[in-house]
């Protein structure tokens, strides 16, 4: 593992290591759940090294930082400016570079779609030891953003950022009673909401399979504010709000508190914004961040929620998730051409299960290949077990994509775990 400090740093080390035998990958903070950092036996450039904010452009609303800054760093420096970051993952711990890597979604994206749509250019360090700007257009954009690495070390990202007015969010709290009554709420042409996101419970079967508490939020305006804080409007509050008003602890109850009936419906309850998007954080403690769990994150196009159907109810009857699946609504999809959301609308779940449980390899198996026959996917940067064939009907870009990097990297410098296994 090498961590680099600067620009020219990570240059020599792609150089001088990414060229023996097993190459080299980029990684941020690990946070992304398989294998997709990981590089047995061969390089890591770990570019937590390079943390530099370089420029904020207060007016336009546009960063420059280095891609081993956090998100939760991000956001701390760019919330009193009356900016927050366009799109955000469950957890604020997470690298801009391994952002744009994955291309992460939040529970935004009908609205925002996924963080490399903000994206206006970034500079790739290439396995020749060049650094290439792209920008959207540009097909090595389209390889990058979700392309896990591969195509080289994404150095620094010129992002376009929010306007918000406060750092609080303004959430409506409602009950799904099972599968058609959740999806039914999800897309009611009534809801305008920015961010929506249902926690299922993975407890019930039969005809309350889907069982869920759904949660629509917007960013507050000012004056919606409480009194007591509308002097400092633009404060980041992780922890909950002075009155008692719930912190991400607090929200993870409310949202996992399917089966005790703590999930009560509500409107209009205002909420510290990263408690709001990033609800993993307050249950990482608890929680554990994700030893001994296998991640198993899928997405389906509109028209075959009888397929996502199945699969949340074959996870229920098994009875082993380990804690509410999450279901999420995706709107189109950007270039990336390994990003996870499908090309049109649909829907995308995710939930974590014991690693132990007997039989899961077959389980997921099984899964997969009900996903697979509804033209849906499995999310790469989630994944460690997938088997490689059906990577290419779960993502027709990736002949493109192979194309793109054997003319970029013939030499198959920049590789991974996931990489290896699956043929990328
Ligand atoms: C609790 C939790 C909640 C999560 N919630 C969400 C969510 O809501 N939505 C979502 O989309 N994802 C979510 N994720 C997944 C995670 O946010 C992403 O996978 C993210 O990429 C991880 O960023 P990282 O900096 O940790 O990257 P890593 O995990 O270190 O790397 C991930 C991938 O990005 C590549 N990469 C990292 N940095 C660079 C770089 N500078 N240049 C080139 N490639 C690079 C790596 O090679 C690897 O392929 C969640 C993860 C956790 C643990």
């Amino acid at each position: 593992m090498l961590r680099p400090r600067t620009p020219e740093e990570a240059v020599a080390a792609v150089l001088s290591y990414g060229h023996g035998a097993r190459g080299a990958i980029a990684r941020g903070l690990g946070r992304a759940h398989g294998d997709a950092a990981q590089n047995a036996g061969g390089t890591v450039l770990d570019l937590t090294g390079l943390t530099r904010i370089r420029a904020v452009d207060a007016v336009a609303g546009l960063v420059v930082c280095d891609a081993g800054v956090g998100l939760h760093r991000l956001t701390q420096a760019l919330l009193p400016l009356g900016w927050c970051v366009p799109v955000a993952p469950a957890t604020r711990h997470v690298t801009v570079g391994g952002a744009v890597a994955t291309d992460v979604h939040g529970a935004n994206h009908p609205a925002a779609g996924s963080f490399s749509r903000h994206v206006v250019s970034l500079d790739l360090l290439t396995a020749d030891g060049q650094v290439h700007t792209a920008v959207p257009g540009m097909p090595l954009f389209d390889a990058t953003t979700g392309g896990l690495g591969l195509t080289g070390a994404i150095l620094s990202v010129t992002l376009r950022l929010l306007p918000v007015e406060t750092a609080l969010m303004r959430v409506d709290t409602e009950r799904a009673t099972g599968f058609d009554d959740l999806l039914a709420r999800f897309t009611a042409p009534c809801h305008r909401h920015r961010h929506t996101v249902a926690r299922v419970d993975l407890l019930a079967r039969g005809a309350a399979t889907g069982r869920a508490v759904l949660v629509r939020a917007d960013h507050a305006p000012y004056d919606a504010l409480p009194p007591r804080v509308r002097r400092t409007p633009l404060a980041l509050r992780p922890g909950g709000l002075p009155g008692g008003l719930p912190g991400s602890a607090g929200v993870a109850a409310l949202l996992d508190g399917l089966r005790s009936r703590a999930g009560r419906p509500g409107t209009g309850r205002p909420l510290p914004l990263a408690a709001f998007l990033h609800p993993r954080d307050g249950l990482l403690r608890g929680h554990g961040r994700r030893g001994g769990f296998v991640r198993y994150e899928v997405a389906v196009g509109d028209g075959q929620e009888e397929a996502l159907r199945r699969v949340v109810g074959r996870i229920a009857a098994r009875g082993r998730a380990a804690g509410p699946g999450v279901l999420k609504r995706f709107g189109e999809a950007g270039p990336g051409l390994l990003s996870f959301p499908p090309a049109g609308p649909g829907w995308g779940f995710a939930v974590d299960l014991p690693a132990s449980s007997g039989g899961l390899g077959r389980f997921l198996d099984e899964l997969d290949e009900e996903i697979a026959a509804a033209g849906g996917r499995v999310r790469l940067a989630e994944d460690a077990r997938l088997r490689p064939g059906l990577v290419a009907a779960m993502y027709p870009g990736l002949g493109e994509f192979r194309e793109l990097r054997a003319a970029l990297d013939p030499g198959a410098v920049f590789v991974s775990d996931l990489a290896r296994r699956l043929g990328l």
